[in-house]
């Protein structure tokens, strides 16, 4: 997943970080209300693990401007803040989930998982396509039962299309959904990978749609 953290407070916001790359997700981070405004609008997130009390602008404005401007993006809100009726505001407004400070980073990982479930219309938290089943808590990927060793970006690559099957994955969304802010993109990067895929499980996976992008097919096409 690639996901935004928004928190001003720097020892948790590195935290955040740390604890989501080690979780193989691609994290970008910011620290204020408005810098979080203009990220959410440019760039696709699979999630935004957002604070409420912030500079320039708060959670909640943001929040409310998001949803004020059809970006779906689901919203972890952390709250420093006791108290129900913040957290049923935030929800109300248009969060999808909740943690109150302090928190259990494996209860966060856990809930961004749910998340993504959800916004995906997924109940199981295996996703399966014909004989392909890939466990994105353990990271793994099986082939008719048999493990397939890929690299981190293959399977984030691999999830993205899985979660858009019969969707054509334009090459800047893939790219977003693969690489933060501050890494390095080559240009065939992408090429590579799905080169990379079609090598390891079967060619018509993913087809290539000329002058857009990448697709898995609607209907399984068996290898
Ligand atoms: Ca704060």
């Amino acid at each position: 997943m690639r996901i935004l953290i928004v928190e001003d407070d720097v020892l948790l916001g590195e935290g955040l970080c740390t604890a989501l790359k080690r979780a193989e997700h691609v994290v970008d981070w910011v620290r204020d209300g408005q810098s979080a405004w203009h990220a959410v609008r440019a760039e696709a997130f699979d999630a935004v693990v957002l604070d409420l009390g912030l500079p320039q602008r708060d959670g909640i404005e943001v929040l409310t401007q998001m949803r004020a401007q059809k970006i779906a993006t689901p919203v972890l809100v952390l709250t420093a803040r006791d108290g129900a009726k913040e957290r049923v505001r935030a929800l109300d407004l248009g969060a999808d989930d909740y943690l109150g400070k302090p928190f259990d980073r494996d209860e966060l990982l856990a809930r961004l998982r749910a998340l993504h479930r959800r916004a995906h219309g997924h109940a199981q938290p295996a996703i399966e396509y014909g004989e392909l089943r890939l466990l994105p808590e353990s990271r793994e990927l099986r082939l008719r039962g048999q493990p397939v060793d890929l690299t981190r970006r293959e399977f984030m690559l691999l999830s993205y299309l899985l979660d858009n099957v019969g969707r054509v994955a334009t090459r800047s969304a893939a790219a977003q959904h693969l690489y933060g802010w501050n890494e390095d993109v080559d240009s065939n990067a992408l090429e590579v990978h799905v080169h990379s895929l079609r090598k390891k499980l079967w060619p018509e996976l993913i087809r290539t749609v000329r002058g857009v992008g990448y697709m898995v097919p609607a209907l399984p096409v068996e290898p």
